[in-house]
């Protein structure tokens, strides 16, 4: 549970430093956040907000990669509101679309044009023929697993460690010394049933999980890119979990919410997998609120109404305001013209100069830790090796330090990624905000070791 190579004292001691530095030179958050603590819970719209930030700041704007805070600070955001705002804040395309249907009506309980497009456009992108819209990714893996209940006749739903798919009750369960254990409170106890939990990149984990052939969906990011920094699959995972998941009868479901950023069609498409089922959200409508799920043929079956003649039949999915045509508006634009194959590739290559950088600013500092390559993201392992199960990565976790370096890295203009995750260079991003990042990290860790650049 800590990073190997650092004096732990020292870190602690910047820690210190850099905290009281950081609420120093921003009192109007200070305030703000005091007087919103008497009508908010933590004094935050949502709770969870301040989890990960000691002293969050209050937002005025942003612009492309940036945004600027209420005492003025100019910060280049490599968080993107956890992948949320990969295509930049603000983006023309985004705005006009969004502007256009709110002088139209934003909502109807009814279909626009724009959904036809957008469903037409991720079917060519995912290799999957149909489509659903919700607000939120949760929503859509939500959704993903009553689809595939409803069509296999089963009830439980396998996880790997180290997951994260949403706070919906399947998906905060999970393992704490080997056994499945719900996160977190206010959660039926017996949440724990319906859910199995193996470790990545272990296909004899999922070979057993899936034998008593009680299993309805399998739901997993092709990386896993949450909670515990970066875990790659392993040569053969992917093709083998498919053949697992067809032998048992289980819906096999990839949640590209994330993982999109590598590409269009994310790592369904790079890397050829054969999913029943894909999740998204986040990004894919520029920053308004849209989640959606594409499915083979089979599963939509079970959503089709027309003929049934009543709704005994019918499954339990929807909101009033899933799928609206504002949402679909923004999702237009942001799929019809920012996430090109041309900024995916912009992106990608300013992923690699970003690994690059924190890969020479360990060597120079001499630590033995390693950088992430993924797309436009990068990161840090504080170990020699990339981990490939969510054990391993426990092992090198730091939160000290890693707050740490979101508070250095905040006091020289950069918003960091959130715990768990790594910093991602959004669609706006350029070379300078590359430099910026490595720049300050280069600075950390030669402050924490008196070894390579001082920043
Ligand atoms: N799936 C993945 C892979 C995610 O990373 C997240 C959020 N971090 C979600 C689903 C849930 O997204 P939301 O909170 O927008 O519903």
């Amino acid at each position: 549970m800590a990073a190997e190579g650092i004096d732990t004292a020292k870190v602690r001691s910047l820690y210190e430093r850099e905290l009281e530095t950081f609420r120093r030179e921003r009192p109007r958050s200070t305030a703000l956040r005091e007087r919103a603590r008497r009508s908010m819970p933590n004094g935050v719209p949502m709770a969870w907000m301040v989890s990960d930030n000691d002293v969050p700041v209050f937002v005025t704007e942003g612009k492309g990669s940036h945004f600027r805070d209420v005492d003025g600070h100019d910060y280049l955001d490599t968080n993107i509101a956890d992948t949320s705002m990969f295509c930049g804040y603000a983006p023309p395309q985004v705005v006009d679309a969004v502007t256009r249907r709110v002088a139209t009506g934003t909502q109807f309980l009814l279909p626009s044009e724009d959904s036809i497009w957008v469903a037409e456009e991720l079917a060519r992108r995912y290799g999957l023929p149909r489509w659903q819209f919700t607000l939120s990714a949760s929503q859509a893996n939500t959704e993903a697993i009553r689809v595939a209940r409803a069509a296999t006749g089963r009830e439980k739903v396998l996880l790997f460690d180290g997951h994260y798919h949403g706070h919906f009750d399947e998906a905060t369960v999970t393992l704490d010394s080997g056994e499945a254990a719900p996160f977190g409170r206010g959660l039926p106890h017996d949440v724990t049933d319906r859910v199995r939990v193996v470790p990545f990149n272990d296909l004899d984990a999922v070979r057993a999980a899936l034998a008593p052939r009680d299993v309805a969906i399998v739901l997993t990011e092709p990386a896993l890119t949450n909670n515990l920094g970066l875990q790659l699959p392993v040569d053969g995972f992917h093709e083998g979990l498919r053949a697992e998941a067809r032998a048992a009868g289980t819906v096999l479901a990839y949640d590209e919410t994330h993982t999109h950023i590598v590409g269009p069609g994310g790592c369904t498409a790079r890397w050829g997998l054969e999913p029943d089922v894909v999740t998204l959200g986040k990004s894919i409508a520029g920053g308004i609120p849209l989640g959606a799920y594409g499915m083979v043929e089979a599963l939509a079956g079970e959503l089709e109404l027309e003929g049934t003649g009543h709704h005994a039949s019918e499954i339990a999915t929807g909101g009033t305001l899933f799928g609206n045509p504002l949402s679909m508006a923004a999702a237009r634009a942001t799929l019809g013209s920012i996430l090109s194959d041309e900024a995916y590739a912009h992106t990608a290559r300013l992923g690699t100069r970003l690994a690059d950088g924190i890969q020479a600013a360990i060597d120079a500092a001499a630590l033995p830790w390693v950088a992430h390559r993924f797309g436009p993201r990068s990161g840090t392992t504080f170990a020699p090796a990339l981990p490939r199960d969510a054990e391993t990565s426990r092992r090198s976790w730091d939160d000290r330090l890693t707050r740490t370096l979101r508070l250095w890295l905040g006091n020289r203009g950069v918003w960091e990624a959130i715990a768990g995750a790594g910093p991602t260079m959004s669609v706006p991003a350029d070379d300078d905000d590359v430099d910026r990042y490595v720049d300050a990290y280069a600075g950390l860790l030669a402050a924490l070791t008196d070894r390579g650049s001082s920043g």
